[in-house]
This record gives C-alpha cells, structure tokens and sequence, in this order.
C-alpha cells in the first residue's frame, strides 16, 4: 500500500529532528576544541578530527542510531575540553553521556598505564562504543601519515601504530567495513612509520 502524504510529512520530520540533533552536536563539539589543534605538523582545528570519527561511525557496515554518531562527534569532550559527564546527560543524554565516558581515558593515570587499558578494557566495552573506538584509531592513524605529530620520534610514531593495533584486535570483531578501514589505514601507517628494529650488528669479539 503506498504511504499516506501524512505519513511521508512525518517521517521526514521525524528524519530532519535526527539531523537537527547531529548538527547540534558537530556545533558542540567544534564550540567545545574551538581553541585545540590537532598534534600534526599542519595543526589542523581539533573538530576536524571529532567530524572525520563521526563519518567513519556513520558509514560503518552497521553505524546503529543517530546517538552512537552524536558520541562519535563527542568522544573527546570529556578527555580533553572542560565538557564534563554531567553536561553530556544534561545536553544530550543518559546513553550518549555513557558512550563517551566508555571511551574516555582517566587523564589522572599515566600515559603508558592508559594506554594499557584501553586494551584492557575493549573487549568489555558495548559494540556501540567499539565502534567509536575503532573510528577513532583509524582517525589517528590517517593523521599520523598525511601529518606527523611535530616532536614525535620514529619509535614513539611506530609504536603508536603498533599500539592501535592492539588495541583494534582487542576490540574483537565488531563491524567488518571499519575492520577492513582499520586494515587499509593500519597498513599504509606500518609502511610509513615501521617498527623501529633492535641493531643486530654487534661488536665483534
Ligand atoms: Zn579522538
């Protein structure tokens, strides 16, 4: 049967609401790093980065609802802006505040011990989250060859590649598009910033 005028009207409505709440949210985000560059050598604005995550989350193979995009936008508001849990609930929710802080670092931990539980703590997290998770590694990883952090040596840049990987495996599987994104990335990152080898040229005697 085809769908009444009236219904039509309304699931567009219902359609423009849902892209009402996402631009609220890219406004949020882009308000809230207004004053953050990313680390790269062109310092590109921080928001860049929150946009490029949320199109990955949206073009996944299953990207879920319009909430699991507006956490991709948010993702690193809490990390790293004044934004805290308690605004994200108010502003935009009980289960989008939750993805956020699913993906959130403890910045009172020291580096090497955060990156350890982002390991630690992927196969435990919801697939929604691990969708943001792995946008975001692949994200970072396009950053770190179209524009290496300024300062980064070789082994801190191999390691981050390798770092992500990890960190994708333990993830398990989630959603075969942003694997295989993951993979593309991951690979032409491997190329550019190899594993920094051990000498294995030693002094003879
Ligand atoms: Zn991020």
């Amino acid at each position: 049967m085809p769908r009444s005028p009236t219904h039509s009207a309304a699931a567009s409505r219902s359609a423009t609401r849902e892209v009402a709440r996402l631009a609220q949210a890219a406004h949020y985000a882009a308000r809230a790093h207004k004053f953050q560059q990313r680390k790269g050598l062109d310092a590109e604005p921080y928001v860049n980065h929150c946009l490029e995550v949320a199109e990955l989350v949206a073009t996944a193979e299953d990207p879920g609802d319009v909430e699991v995009v507006i956490a991709a936008l948010l993702h690193d508001t809490v990390e790293d802006t004044a934004i805290t849990e308690a605004d994200l609930e108010r502003d935009f929710g009980r289960r989008v505040a939750d993805l956020v802080m699913a993906v959130t670092d403890d910045k009172t931990l020291p580096k090497e011990a955060r990156k350890r539980l982002q390991i630690a703590h992927a196969p435990g997290l919801c697939r929604d989250a691990r969708l943001v998770k792995i946008a975001d590694k692949i994200s970072n990883l396009r950053a770190l060859v179209r524009t290496p952090p300024a300062g980064w040596t070789p082994e801190r840049l191999a390691d981050y590649v390798v770092w992500s990987q990890a960190v994708v495996t333990a993830c398990g599987p989630t959603d075969a598009v942003l694997e295989a994104e993951f993979a593309i990335a991951h690979a032409v990152a491997a190329v550019t910033h190899p594993p920094i080898e051990a000498p294995l040229i030693r002094a003879a005697g």
